[in-house]
């Protein structure tokens, strides 16, 4: 086994340089998880802020998590936030392969340069998986790590199973230094010889994500603050193959409340779920933006933000160190004032599936009810309730007809549907405007409140309390002859 230098210089030279490059480097689980879109929202505004590159990487080291069609849940995610991507394992790029499975080899590699240099060696003791992973167990007695080179070269050339271990000093500390979270210092006693190269020749996590970053040139890292911990480990490696450490920035976790992160496995909602539960996706975007990060400045108190908007606001500096608190109150919040400044068409098109979800009559115009529920809705899963009465005429009390603003109890109400029931047969159009200038005019004279004779006829029509719309719309919308038949309905039932 000899060192191919040549290989490393190619590997050196591919590596652009000179401009901003970020990674998005998720593990394929099959959702995206609220923490994870911040942290590739945050990964992509940095890199579009500074007019840098943003690449997708795929961290799939970890072979018996992966999930079928998780990928292309990450893709999707990222094409519906329009967090688009200038490298990745779809549309290549100079460091290309960009999933880590496809990258064995060169782990591999530099796992043996790294023992050249002196920073890793090869160990040979039976450990459990486990004990790998979680780096209990006490380095200062590990044998191998003072093993001659050559002796452990020559029991690995005669076939012995082995990983390779990082060389962690023993004396000293380790500074690393964070964007949000300043300097930090760490004796290197506490640090364990972590696996780097597994027995199957795969590398762990901590291993492959420093080789990555930096063949693929990456000068900011951003990812959660659970990696914070190994941190001083990662700019050991680097040190000891004398590359350039990135800048870190690393961000503290989403929370459900004051102690628990959220987390799927608890129930809390992924990305796939909140737009399930009817948010939009360029809600989720706003309100994700400002967990763990504030504007400056001018724009401190602004909360509303297009993508577009972050780019050019987004500032490292803003990131904050403090959990954030996940509210879904907050996100409702944003998500209805997305709803309500979509044009009309926009909103239509995304009401559709949920007003067809419980209006399934194709006569009832979508259009029309849609444009009664813009202004009337927090999300979209509101709508199907709110609109249930247009297929059908809900069995309702007949205490509904009393209302004491409107002047109706149900005496009244009888009388007015009586009256009007003749005007609506004989109106000659069936228009918003008609409908609504005969029911006026017929207020005035007959001499009481609009409301005293609207009240009655929406019930009548609607059989709701609370509708979005009033009674003209709804009757337009029903048409004449179903009005006609739900005001007879209730004056049957008034009588
Ligand atoms: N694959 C890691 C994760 O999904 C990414 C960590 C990093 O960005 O370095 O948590």
């Amino acid at each position: 086994m000899s060192i191919d230098r040549k290989y490393f210089e190619e590997m050196e030279a591919k590596i652009p340089h000179g401009k901003v490059r970020t990674r998005f480097a998720p593990s394929p689980t099959g959702y995206m998880h609220v923490g994870n879109l911040r942290t590739a929202l945050y990964t992509y505004l940095i890199a579009r802020h500074a007019g840098g590159t943003f690449l997708l990487r795929i961290e799939d080291t970890d072979q018996g998590r992966l999930v079928e069609g998780a990928t292309d849940v990450i893709y999707r995610t990222m094409a519906e936030c329009g967090l688009s991507h200038d490298e990745g394992p779809d549309v290549g790029g100079p460091v290309a392969p960009y999933i880590q499975s496809e990258r064995r080899d060169t782990y591999g590699k530099y796992a043996e340069l790294l023992v050249e240099r002196g920073h890793a060696y090869y160990c040979f003791c039976e450990k459990a998986e486990s004990e790998e992973d979680s780096g209990e167990f006490d380095r200062a007695d590990d044998p191998c790590r003072d093993l001659p080179l050559e002796e452990a070269k020559a029991r690995v050339a005669a076939g012995e199973p082995y990983v390779i271990r990082q060389r962690i000093p023993k004396e000293g500390t380790t500074t690393f230094h964070d964007a949000s979270f300043g300097d930090i210092t760490v004796e290197n006693k506490t640090l364990d010889d972590q696996v780097l190269l597994k027995r199957d020749g795969l590398p762990t996590y901590n291993f492959a994500n420093v080789i990555d970053d930096h063949l693929m040139g990456i000068t900011h890292v951003v990812r959660g603050s659970e990696y914070l911990s190994s941190a001083p480990k990662y700019n050991l490696l680097y040190e000891g193959f004398g590359w350039e450490i990135p800048t870190y920035v690393h961000c503290s976790p989403v929370m459900r409340d004051a102690q628990h992160k959220m987390s799927k496995r608890n129930g809390d909602p992924s990305y796939e779920d909140l737009k399930a539960q009817g948010y939009l996706t360029p809600a989720i975007l706003n309100y994700v933006a400002l967990l763990g990060w504030s504007p400056r400045g001018e724009q401190a108190e602004q909360e509303f933000f297009t993508l577009d908007e972050l780019v050019k606001a987004f500032d490292i500096s803003g990131i904050s160190k403090s959990p954030a608190i996940f509210d879904i109150e907050k996100l409702t919040y944003f998500n209805a004032n997305y709803l309500r400044n979509l044009s009309p068409g926009e909103f239509c098109k995304v009401a559709t599936p949920y007003i067809r979800e419980s209006v399934k009559n194709e006569a009832y115009s979508v259009s029309e009810i849609s444009s009664l529920l813009q202004a009337r809705c927090e999300k979209l899963t509101d709508i199907p309730e709110k609109v249930d009465f247009f297929d059908a005429l809900p069995e309702y009390d007949v205490e509904f007809y009393t209302n004491k603003k409107s002047k109706t109890d149900a005496a009244v109400s009888l009388d007015m549907l009586q009256k009007v029931l003749p005007k609506l047969e004989n109106l000659p159009e069936w228009t918003n405007d008609a409908i609504h200038d005969m029911l006026v005019s017929f207020a005035e004279e007959l001499g009481v409140k609009n409301a005293t004779l609207m009240w009655p006829l929406r019930i009548a029509v609607a059989g709701k309390l609370v509708t979005p719309g009033g009674a003209v719309e709804i009757c337009h919308i029903l048409g004449r002859e179903e009005t006609i038949a739900r005001v007879k309905a209730g004056i049957a039932k008034l009588s």
